[in-house]
């Protein structure tokens, strides 16, 4: 079942693509150096929800992919086990690619989530000067692009990145779907 387009309030939509695809039947083949996509990086931030999932944390990953298409920082949530409220994916590949480049400006850089970024995760984006961001699932109670609100729709930014959701939603949903399944039979044990 391919996914609908959300239709949101205009002030609400700019800057801002649904992905329309049919993710269920997306069938990913290797992908050789040189023609890597948007559904192989959002694989790459899928395999850090599964580490946090492995760890016990609720199941978000994220990765930073520079101009050439590199992979320059990672991360996953970790915010039980650091503890940290700010360890959320987002800010962890951030902290990762800034540190492998030397600057806290990530220009021309795009960051895969598999969560739509909550309200401090968006803040952190728009300072990292991204030029794009793409998430997977929506997140219907904190979202800060197409559920609760769109941070990065505001005039009073001076820096404007682009933002798509929806990719590999269904994955990202099925995981986190997953991990509050076992959390709850685990706690009625
Ligand atoms: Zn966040």
């Amino acid at each position: 079942m391919a996914q609908v387009v959300i239709m949101a309030p205009a002030s609400m939509t700019s800057g801002y693509r649904r992905i329309v695809v049919d993710d269920e039947l997306a069938v990913i083949q290797p992908v050789p150096a040189g023609a890597r996509n948007d559904h192989y990086y959002m694989h790459r931030a899928l395999d850090q929800a599964r580490l946090a999932f492995e760890a016990g944390e609720v199941p978000v990953g994220a990765v930073v992919v520079d101009p050439q298409g590199e992979i320059i920082g990672s991360g996953y949530n970790t915010v039980l086990s650091t503890p940290d409220p700010t360890a959320h994916a987002e800010v962890q590949a951030l902290r990762a690619a800034a540190a492998h480049i030397g600057n806290y400006r990530l220009d021309g850089c795009t960051l895969y989530v598999t969560l739509e970024p909550c309200m401090m995760c968006s803040g952190a984006l728009i300072h990292a000067r991204l030029m794009r961001i793409v998430y997977g699932a929506a997140e219907p109670k904190t979202g800060m692009v197409e559920s609760k609100a769109n941070l990065f729709a505001q005039p009073w930014h001076n820096h404007h990145v682009q933002v798509e959701g929806g990719l590999l939603a269904v994955q990202a949903k099925r995981l986190l779907k997953q991990f509050f399944a076992e959390r709850r039979a685990a706690s009625s044990e």
